[in-house]
C-alpha cells in the first residue's frame, strides 16, 4: 500500500523535475542558436561553419521542444485508471447500443463479475493515493494537481467495452497475394460501475441463464396470451389497422407489435394491433 502511494507522488515529482531539465537544455540550445547567429552577421565574409551550427542549433532546439511538450504534459505521469475490455465481434453485426448492452450481459455471464470488482477497487485506491499525494504537495502545486485531478476524473466512464473485428485483407506481391489480419474497432460503449453492479444484480436474479435483453424477449412473448389476442381482435372489430381488411373468421389475423420486442416493446394493449398478414409481412421487410 505505502508503495502505491509513494508511486503518485514520485510521479509528481518526476514531473517537474523534467519541467526543469527540459527548461534548462532549451533556454540553453537557445541561446547557443542565437550566439552563433549573431557572430554569422558579424562576420564579413560568408562563413558555411557557422551557418552549419546555427542550423544544427535549430533542429535541436526543434526536436527537444516536441519531445519536451509531451514529457510535460501531467497526462504523460498519470491518466485515469480505466478498465478496457476487448470483445471480438468478428463475423456479427455491428452493435447497436442494446447489443452494445447484450454482449457486456454475456461478458459477466461466462466472465464473472470479480474482475470487474477487482478493477473498481482499484480505482478507488487510485484516488485514495492521489488524494495521499496531494497532501504532501505544496499549496500552489496541490491546486494545480488538484484541478488536474478533478479533469481527469472520470467514473461514469470508468469501464470501456472495445468492439472490434477481425477483417482479412490482401496485399500483393510479385503476382503472389497474401493474407493478413487487421482489428477494425467497430464500437466503445463505456458505463459507470453502478451501471454494471445494477446489470449484474439483475442477471443474478434469473441466474445468468441469458442476456436481459434475450430474457425480456421471452417474457414478453409469453405475455401474450390467448385472452390478451381476444381482447385486442374485439378491440379492433377484426379489422386490419392498415388496409381495413375485415377478418371475421380469424383467417390472416395477426396480432403485430407496434414497437417491436426487439426495440423494447411490451406485450401491452396500448402497443399492439391487428394487420392482416399482407399488412405484416410488408411491415417486418420495411423494419428489417
Ligand atoms: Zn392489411
Amino acid at each position: 500500500m505505502s508503495t502505491m502511494i509513494d508511486d503518485i507522488g514520485n510521479k509528481i515529482k518526476k514531473y517537474y523535475m523534467y519541467r526543469w531539465i527540459f527548461f534548462i537544455i532549451t533556454s540553453m540550445c537557445v541561446l547557443f542558436t542565437i550566439f552563433f547567429f549573431v557572430i554569422f552577421f558579424k562576420t564579413s565574409e560568408f562563413n558555411l561553419k557557422i551557418l552549419g551550427m546555427v542550423a544544427l542549433g535549430f533542429i535541436v532546439t526543434f526536436t527537444l521542444f516536441i519531445l519536451g511538450i509531451r514529457k510535460c504534459s501531467k497526462s504523460y505521469y498519470i491518466e485515469y485508471p480505466y478498465y478496457i475490455e476487448k470483445i471480438n465481434i468478428s463475423g456479427k453485426r455491428t452493435p447497436s447500443v442494446e447489443t452494445a448492452k447484450e454482449l457486456v450481459d454475456n461478458y459477466i455471464i461466462n466472465n464473472g463479475f470479480y474482475t470487474i470488482e477487482t478493477h473498481y477497487n482499484n480505482i478507488n485506491n487510485w484516488k485514495y493515493r492521489f488524494n495521499e499525494a496531494l497532501t504532501n504537495l505544496s499549496k500552489h502545486r496541490r491546486n494545480e494537481w488538484k484541478k488536474y485531478y478533478e479533469q481527469i476524473l472520470d467514473d461514469s466512464n470508468a469501464f470501456h467495452f472495445v468492439m472490434y473485428r477481425n477483417q482479412t485483407r490482401y496485399r500483393q506481391h510479385n503476382y503472389k497475394k497474401t493474407a493478413y489480419k487487421v482489428s477494425m474497432l467497430e464500437k466503445e460503449f463505456a458505463c459507470s460501475y453502478r451501471w454494471l453492479k445494477n446489470r449484474n444484480e439483475r442477471l443474478a436474479k434469473i441466474d445468468y441463464a441469458c442476456s436481459l435483453s434475450k430474457y425480456e424477449h421471452k417474457n414478453q412473448r409469453k405475455l401474450m396470451t390467448r385472452n390478451l389476442r381476444v381482447q385486442i381482435m374485439k378491440r379492433d372489430n377484426y379489422t386490419c389497422q392498415i388496409c381495413g381488411k375485415y377478418m371475421p373468421d380469424e383467417l390472416g389475423l395477426q396480432i403485430d407489435h407496434i414497437i417491436p420486442i426487439s426495440k423494447g416493446g411490451k406485450s401491452i394493449p396500448s402497443n399492439l394491433q391487428v394487420l392482416c398478414s399482407k399488412c405484416n409481412s410488408n411491415k417486418s421487410n420495411k423494419l428489417a
